[in-house]
């Protein structure tokens, strides 16, 4: 398959026709790309259907107007409390997160790490050995989860060089990357030769995963199908974390046939993340979480067992928290699902939620 590669969109003067925008209109996009910047590839820009102004995919990768609404947080899952050497955060005992990268092949509009991709650098890793060291100091991590921005936007030297040292970590069970390359980008792993045989060399030597982030079956691509198709034969094993989004998925059988398509393709689905209270995306894209249980739970019904896996979460400071079921009153059942506190691990509770409510307060200091 020969895939061109993409121009990639970053100023509103080059999209403005495409939407019809007014002069004014194309300026206030523009002060909107000023502060939280818009990286869109030909590629995926390609997916948009233009007669429809809510189309999901458009909403995904162009920022609306109400970007400018900045309630919300920067930093709702605690991430600055949780870095231990720049670019490295240790919250779970097992796993270790890396900040490879804050470039991404697109801004998604929706990002929850809004507060560095395209911008700010200074919570990016810019000392491999001090890492390797935090690493090798902390027998009980045992996976790596290379996250950014996005992994695969790495270099192929950076990407090499992280796999020759973590690979050769016996504490190591498995590594993660995540990343949304193949979904927006899927030309960066079609057309090079040298990534697939770097990964499809390192995977011979420990178990690498690809996290990716499908959040609509019209992401579902024969190219992003390749995609998937190339880094299973090069020995990696895929999985996906979908973010409910309101206006994009929030409705239970596009999620079902998201799951389905996902699952088709051996890519197994095994988070679907609540959208996060960050500022400029909590306004657009969060669901309340009573129907956000409504929509995974149908969804899920029409699921195999492959399908059924996946857990509808939250990331709060506290811990990955499972959004488990709804009593028949206002309160909702919750779980955590990983806990940095050991008195946490596993605990069920019940707390009160309003029909509107999208979020759950979990501070470390409750
Ligand atoms: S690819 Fe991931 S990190 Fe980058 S903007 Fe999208 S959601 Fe955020």
């Amino acid at each position: 398959m020969t895939v061109q590669r993409s121009k990639i969109y970053t100023q509103a003067a080059e999209i403005s026709g495409l939407m019809g925008l007014s002069a004014a209109e194309e300026a206030s996009l523009q002060s909107i790309l000023d502060v939280f910047p818009m990286a869109i590839p030909q590629y995926y820009l390609s997916l948009i259907d233009w007669d429809d102004p809510d189309d999901p995919i458009r909403r995904m990768c162009i920022p609306s107007l109400t970007e400018t609404d900045i309630s919300g947080d920067f930093d709702t899952s605690g991430e600055a409390d949780n870095t231990v050497v720049t670019g490295l955060q240790h919250k779970y005992q097992q796993t270790a997160l890396i900040l490879s990268t804050n470039r991404c092949a697109m801004y998604c509009r929706h990002c929850f790490r809004k507060r560095l991709v395209g911008s700010n650098e200074e919570e990016i890793a810019d000392n491999f050995d001090a890492m390797l060291a935090y690493i090798k100091a902390h027998p009980e991590i045992t996976n790596i989860l290379v996250s950014g921005g996005d992994s695969l936007l790495l270099s192929n030297a950076t990407l090499e060089k992280y796999l020759r040292e973590l690979t050769a970590l016996p504490q190591l069970d498995f590594i993660r990357f995540g990343s949304r390359v193949p979904v927006v980008y899927p030309e960066r792993v079609l057309q090079d030769e040298e990534l697939q045989a770097i990964f499809a060399k390192y995977a011979q030597h420990k178990q690498i995963y690809l996290v990716t982030q499908f959040n609509h079956p019209r992401e579902l691509t024969t190219e992003a199908k390749a995609v998937v198709k190339t880094f299973i034969q090069a020995g990696v094993m895929l999985r996906n974390q979908t973010v409910l989004l309101r206006g994009v998925n929030d409705d239970p059988q596009v999620l079902s046939q998201l799951l389905r398509g996902l699952t088709a393709v051996g890519v197994a689905p095994y988070y679907i993340f609540q959208c996060r209270p960050v500022r400029g995306v909590k306004a657009q894209f969060q669901v309340p979480l009573p129907k956000g249980l409504e929509i995974v739970e149908l969804a899920k019904g029409g699921q195999n067992g492959v399908g059924k896996c996946l857990r509808y979460c939250m990331s709060t400071p506290r811990g990955k928290v499972e959004i488990v079921g709804k009593l028949p009153d206002n309160r909702m059942l919750f779980k955590y699902n990983q806990a940095k506190s050991a008195a946490d691990a596993g605990r069920i509770f019940v707390a009160e939620v309003q029909p509107d409510q999208c979020w759950l307060e979990l501070s470390c200091d409750d």
